[in-house]
């Protein structure tokens, strides 16, 4: 096993889905990297090429993340978009940029993609921006808004309020207000 597997395994990388499977010695069953199952210690994982390769090793699929069944090409798709989004969702990611990565067009990236997911790329890129942004304005009270609207990806403070505020109902700062008081009742305290 080498270090980009293992990190794959530890964070449940769906982009390594398809590449390689890993069995656990001591539960006997193996999964895909994506698997939410419990990470093993490495010492007691086996790398497989296919699933064909691990079953012939002894090793039964999972129940969880049925690594014995392929992956519809859509879902797949779907699934990697998703895995790049919440791991690189701070890079200046775009429809084109995604597409060109999973070598497909855009078009049919976002077609698909929506019809899975009834989210466009786009959207569920800027809501999981939100999201993370969320959680720094509320922990977070002496990092600037410019400051956190640059650090999930978004080229300015000002595109950042906008969206924040279609996805909320409020504005970041009036977020803050109402929901930071941990973080403000701490520095306070000081
Ligand atoms: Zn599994």
């Amino acid at each position: 096993m080498d270090e980009a597997q293992w990190k794959a395994i530890v964070n449940c990388d769906a982009t390594f889905d398809g590449r390689f499977f890993y069995g656990v010695t001591t539960t006997g069953i193996f999964c895909r990297p994506s698997c939410r199952s419990r990470a093993p210690l490495p010492e007691h994982v086996r790398i497989f090429k296919s699933a064909g390769e691990a079953q012939a090793a002894g090793f039964r699929p999972c129940k969880r993340c049925r690594p014995d069944t392929p992956l519809r090409p859509d879902e797949e798709m779907v699934h990697m978009v998703k895995a790049i989004v919440n791991r690189r969702f701070e890079e200046p990611l775009t429809l084109e940029s995604l597409a060109q990565e999973l070598s497909m067009s855009p078009y049919h990236l976002h077609r698909t993609f929506k019809r899975w997911t009834g989210v466009t790329p786009a959207e569920y890129l800027f809501a999981k921006r939100i999201e993370v942004a969320k959680e720094a304005l509320r922990t977070e009270p002496l990092r600037t808004i410019t400051d956190i609207a640059l650090a999930v990806g978004f080229r300015s403070a000002s595109h950042f309020s906008t969206v924040f505020r279609k996805m909320t109902g409020c504005s970041p700062k009036h977020y803050r207000t109402q929901h930071g008081t941990v973080g403000t009742a701490q520095e306070a305290a000081r």
